[in-house]
């Protein structure tokens, strides 16, 4: 029996399968086939939802005495862009100058390769884990993430699965491995304002309600003061106008409504409701502030629509999982890693409603571009990191 103890093999056999989300591509296949032969019990739950496309996802499990460790991603990957730029095909898996080249070599079918190797290798060394592993992997995470992960979680925990901590593979490092470990995202929310004027004619503006004024005082208010100054843990809150929008070609007209989208990342300071709190409230005092032509007594007429569900803002304050991660990276390239919660949103946020979770993995410096490709001595280096940090979670 082999197990798939080499990253790079691992790494090959999945860039070849096609995945791009919605498509299996082979690539839940691929792991299962690299998975099986190791001991895990694999379960491959199809979901679906109206409006989406069904999604394949993965969750296979190892099962020991003692904790039980996560290692939750995805195989799915984003579409190639123009293929004809790329300087080796994208799902080839062509090496060059000691880089493999593919889409998700990278983000992120480098990490799971790596983590495969990393438990295959520790159960070739010590015949089996002082605990139970499990892959928790998605189809499903650069598409709608309807039918991914939160499902998936569901699905699993409906099961009685229980978990004590998750690592997401990710790329987490900016430039170079062991830069950074993720251990918190900030919430996210977006949002859409609209001012409801009255339509009329620029000449005579006392018989309309030009709301392009409106819309200008609530975009103000939205943007300024600054919500907090951010916190240890997190970087400020940070609200970004994304459009306004009257879409008026008519310079002899003044229009009936206008609109402004916008998206805020928020840190610990809030949670989502309480940033939708400030948000209205600021709309509402905004509002009352200004009139919308000369002799108005009302407030700015507005409504506004929340889009999607928000992310909640999380902070994993599990010491002994960033401290073994930390201590594994350090252990094996010398490098104490950033622990951060800057950038955007990953499944992660879905997780850590059942267990602590982390996310490291390779350097993200080419996810989602042409030519994405990752180190050899990268994906090396970063199973070595795994495979320690098996060692000493469970030991
Ligand atoms: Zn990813």
């Amino acid at each position: 029996m082999s197990l798939p103890t080499d990253p790079a093999a691992n790494l090959a056999t999945l860039i070849r399968c096609p995945s791009v989300t919605p498509a299996e591509g082979g690539a839940l296949s691929a792991l299962e086939d690299m998975l099986k032969p190791a001991g895990f019990a694999v379960e491959r739950p199809v979901f679906s939802e109206d409006g989406t496309p069904d999604i394949e996802n993965l969750y296979a499990r190892l099962s020991g005495n003692g904790p039980h460790l996560m290692f939750a991603g995805h195989t799915d990957v984003v579409p190639v862009g123009d293929a004809a730029s790329w300087t080796h095909p994208p799902f080839a898996a062509e090496i060059a100058n000691g880089e493999m080249y593919g889409r998700g070599a990278v983000d992120m079918k480098g990490g799971i390769a790596c983590f495969v190797a990393a438990v295959a290798r520790h159960i070739e060394k010590h015949g089996k884990l002082k605990g139970s592993v499990s892959f928790l992997i998605t189809g499903d995470e650069e598409g709608p993430a309807i039918n991914g992960t939160v499902k998936l979680l569901e699905w699993a925990a409906g099961k009685g699965e229980k978990w004590d901590a998750s690592i997401v593979g990710e790329p987490t490092n900016p430039e170079k491995l062991g830069d950074m470990i993720k251990i918190g995202r900030r919430g996210s929310i977006s949002g859409i304002v609209t001012v409801n004027g009255r339509q009329g004619h620029v000449a005579y503006p006392h018989l309309a309600d030009n709301p392009a004024r409106g819309i200008v005082t609530l975009v103000e208010a939205l943007l300024s003061p600054a919500f907090d100054k951010g916190t240890g843990d997190f970087q400020p809150t940070n609200l970004e106008v994304t459009s306004i929008d009257i879409g008026n070609p008519a310079t002899n007209v003044i229009a009936a409504k206008a609109t402004a989208a916008f998206n805020i990342r928020f840190n610990d300071t809030w949670t989502a409701e309480t940033v939708q709190a400030e948000i209205h409230n600021r709309l509402d005092r905004a509002a009352g502030r200004r009139k919308l032509r000369p002799g108005r007594k009302q407030p700015i007429d507005y409504e506004i629509v929340w889009r999607d569900r928000p992310s909640h803002v999380f902070l994993t304050r599990d010491d002994r999982l960033i401290e073994t991660l930390t201590g594994s990276v350090e252990a094996v390239i010398g490098r104490t890693p950033a622990l951060s919660t800057s950038g955007g949103t990953s499944d992660a946020r879905f997780i850590k409603d059942y267990c602590p979770v982390v996310e490291f993995g390779l350097v993200g410096q080419t996810m989602h571009m042409v030519d994405e490709r990752v180190a050899l001595a990268d994906l090396e280096t970063l199973t070595q990191i795994y495979e320690r940090f098996l060692e000493d979670w469970f030991g």
